[in-house]
């Protein structure tokens, strides 16, 4: 009766990225690049220190970032944010998501989440006395049933969570997934949490369909992104929330009371950083041409797979290999074969027999070649 969370065991990247150390296996478990971030970038927070913004910031964030963030926003998704109002730096995309959910989620509202759900959504709403209403997404697509979303919806419904480019299947929300989203939100008069972390990871000329794009759906939406993982440094723990004023004043008096405000020199570094749109634009042929690498490395392995279409995670069904579960199957890939995966069934309650292992190619072609090597022996 001490446990608020009496059913959360430790998060699977801990797990895993611990197995990974104690059998020194390679790890494409955890999401982050083992490449380092730019030494521009990193040069810049040392000239932020040394011009001595070692104090707290703003609340709501250094205000020259928060308007690099709104000119990004509005050139890429043609919808202004204010940057007086309607944009919060926070510590990662994690943060943003905690502090939504405690700003918006009581005592029996109803979250619906689209599963395999990545890992912190569930526990945060539960922790707020919210009860999550979980749509199972099905291998290998994992496309949205509109209708089952429709016949979900109930008057308690308060929020639906949505990650678009998905983590950890890979697959992109269309045009007519957000209008049909749009068409919902405001019928049932609904909030929407859009994590975007992956916004600049979008391959095979596809485009990201940001939750900003769609008046009627901003209107009702918290938006989320990360730095840490269009940028390269996941440690960090940098990134951002937006959302229309009347939203942003509910997260802001959480926020203050959260941390306050997130660490001063990063946040210049970037307000530097992002007025080069190179520094994100190009993030998705990188991406692009590594996912190409990997699965060019894999051809003709026993693993069935369906190319990533965003993110930089792969998936890849174990199904003709072996009958045993995602985590036993990974636990022993770790142990005996020296590769560190994600077992999806952790994000995952309904989809516990899917055999999906999920893998991160955020790496150094010579990691990726070496676990390609490894995986093709199956
Ligand atoms: N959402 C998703 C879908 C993620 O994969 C991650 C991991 N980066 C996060 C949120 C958390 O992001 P951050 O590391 O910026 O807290
Ligand atoms: N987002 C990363 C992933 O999906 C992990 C972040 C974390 O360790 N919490 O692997």
């Amino acid at each position: 009766k001490n446990s608020k969370l009496p059913n959360i065991p430790t998060s699977i990247f801990s797990v895993m990225s611990k197995m990974a150390t104690d059998h020194g296996a390679l790890n494409l478990a955890q999401g982050f690049p083992n490449f380092p971030s730019d030494p521009a970038l990193n040069a810049l927070v040392d000239q932020a220190m040394q011009d001595g913004f070692n104090q707290y910031a703003p609340m709501a964030g250094d205000f020259e970032l928060r308007m690099e963030i709104s000119k990004k926003i509005e050139s890429l998704h043609n919808h202004f944010y204010n940057p007086e109002t309607e944009i919060t730096i926070t510590s990662g995309a994690t943060q943003a998501i905690f502090t939504i959910i405690a700003a918006t989620i009581s005592k029996a509202d109803e979250v619906i989440i689209f599963t395999p759900a990545y890992d912190c959504y569930a526990p945060t709403v539960e922790l707020f006395g919210g009860k999550i209403i979980p749509i199972q997404l099905k291998p290998p697509f994992y496309n949205v049933d509109w209708q089952e979303v429709a016949d979900k919806i109930s008057a308690k419904t308060k929020m639906i969570i949505i990650n678009s480019p998905h983590n950890p299947s890979g697959m992109l929300f269309s045009e007519e997934d957000m209008l049909e989203l749009q068409r919902l939100a405001e019928k049932n008069d609904l909030l929407v949490l859009s994590d975007e972390v992956y916004e600049h990871i979008i391959f095979d000329g596809n485009i990201h369909q940001s939750a900003s794009k769609f008046n009627a759906l901003a209107e009702r939406s918290f938006i989320t992104a990360s730095f840490g993982k269009t940028f390269h440094n996941t440690g960090w723990k940098m990134g951002y929330c937006a959302a229309p004023e009347y939203l942003m004043k509910e997260f802001q008096k959480v926020h203050q009371f959260v941390v306050f405000c997130v660490n001063h020199p990063f946040q210049k570094a970037f307000a530097t950083y992002l007025k080069d749109v190179n520094h994100y634009l190009k993030l998705s042929n990188f991406y692009q041409q590594k996912r190409d690498f990997f699965l060019h490395l894999m051809e003709g392995s026993n693993f069935k797979i369906v190319p990533s279409k965003g993110t930089y995670f792969q998936m890849l069904d174990f199904s003709e290999i072996s009958d045993e579960s995602d985590i036993v199957f990974t636990e022993r890939l770790t142990k005996e074969f020296k590769i560190a995966t994600i077992p999806t069934s952790v994000f995952n309650e309904g989809g516990k027999d899917y055999k999906q292992i999920r893998v991160c190619f955020a790496k150094t072609d010579e990691t990726l070649a070496k676990a390609a090597g490894i995986l093709k022996e199956f």
